[in-house]
């Protein structure tokens, strides 16, 4: 592919910066926009004296007017911790942000890709879920702000699409772990990770047998990067996630013997409305990308070991 210049907002993230990493080593010129509001300049750290590399702090639920070749809208708090730290500024980062690249694409009539998410589905009722389904949501709950913000995205994303023609290209990202997750925002891989380095109790909620599908953020990316590549037209919504499902209580144990931990599990309540399950389906994106996950779950949970390490021993 020609070089371009690619405008990644959310960049200081998680996926960001992992997309940041491999749009770089692609040969292309990477503008990279965030806020700050859960990213941090340390995802980006390695890159900042990159010549292909710039890294401009702006909140994308203000109008933002650069030149580039093409988008990807990943601006957003991601995890419950962070997003219902302050939800009308998450609300207002999915749906302001939304209009603000989507005008901007307009303006340059470039491609445009948006982070939107599994919990589209809300709490599903059917499984595997399929893009098909359109999902079971609160509109007025404590995660509204994040599922609703996302589903509200997707609708401009669709209609810039078919009022002014825009290459819109939406992925649904399932749960998705690796190097440079947050290390507090609570979630299952992070909280399991850094309970056994530390030696804590590794806390189990609920009886452990529910289940879950993770995916190594290599995989996601890869995902993400053919969707981007597909023709003009070809909008999605398309689910990126890896199918294989494991229960909490053997996610517990294939941690605590790759860090060969001594720590001992406790057993917790089961929060409120969580699920037993979520899987995304596939298909679609084997069909229309070629895609398909390839990284299992130890071997993705190793260099995970070692980022919470370095920062767990810093
Ligand atoms: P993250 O919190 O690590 O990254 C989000 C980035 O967006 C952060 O750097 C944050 O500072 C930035 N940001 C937030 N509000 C902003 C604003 N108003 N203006 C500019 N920047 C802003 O989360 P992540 O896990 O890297 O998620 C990236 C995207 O992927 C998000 O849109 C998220 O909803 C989506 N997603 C992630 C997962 C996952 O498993 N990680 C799953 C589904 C969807
Ligand atoms: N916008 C932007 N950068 C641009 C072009 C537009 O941030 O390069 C913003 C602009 O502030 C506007 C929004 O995107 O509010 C939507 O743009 P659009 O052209 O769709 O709508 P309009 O300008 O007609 O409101
Ligand atoms: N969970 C757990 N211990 C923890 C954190 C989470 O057992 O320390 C459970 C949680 O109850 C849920 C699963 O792990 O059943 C996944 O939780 P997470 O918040 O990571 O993701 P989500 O529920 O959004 O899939």
């Amino acid at each position: 592919m020609e070089a371009e210049r690619v405008l990644v907002t959310g960049g200081g993230g998680f996926l960001g910066s992992h997309l940041i990493d491999r749009l770089l080593d692609a040969g292309h010129e990477v503008l990279c926009v965030d806020n700050f509001f859960t990213g941090s300049r340390a995802n980006v750290r390695h890159v900042l004296n990159h010549p292909r590399f710039e890294l401009m702090r702006h909140d994308v639920t203000f109008p933002l007017y650069v030149e580039v070749d093409r988008i990807y809208n990943l601006a957003c708090p991601a995890s419950p911790i962070h997003y219902q730290r302050d939800p009308v500024q998450t609300i207002k980062t999915s749906v302001l942000g939304a209009i603000n690249m989507l005008g901007l694409a307009k303006r340059l009539h470039i491609p445009i890709l948006q982070a939107s998410t599994s919990e589209v589905y809300g709490d599903p009722e059917v499984h595997p879920q399929t893009e098909e389904y359109w999902g079971k949501v609160n509109p007025i709950g404590i995660r509204s702000c994040y599922d609703e913000g996302k589903r509200a995205a997707e609708t401009l994303f669709f209609d810039y699409h078919r009022q002014n023609g825009l290459d819109v290209k939406v992925i649904r990202i399932f749960n998705t772990y690796g190097p440079r997750m947050d290390m507090n925002d609570g979630r299952v891989v992070s909280n399991f990770i850094v309970q056994a380095l530390r030696g804590e109790p590794i806390t189990i909620y609920g009886d452990g047998n529910q289940t879950r599908s993770f995916c190594y953020v290599d995989d996601l990316i890869d995902g993400m990067i053919r969707l981007m590549g597909t023709e003009p037209g070809f909008t999605g919504p398309v689910n990126v996630g890896n199918p294989v499902e494991f229960t909490m209580k053997e996610l517990a144990e294939a941690v605590i013997r790759l860090t060969g931990s001594a720590s001992t599990i406790e057993y917790r309540p089961l929060p409120q409305d969580d699920p037993r399950q979520r899987k995304p389906d596939i298909s679609l994106a084997g069909e229309k990308l070629g895609w398909e996950p390839h990284v299992p779950l130890e071997d993705g949970l190793k260099p995970t070991i070692d980022y919470f390490r370095s920062l767990v021993e810093a």
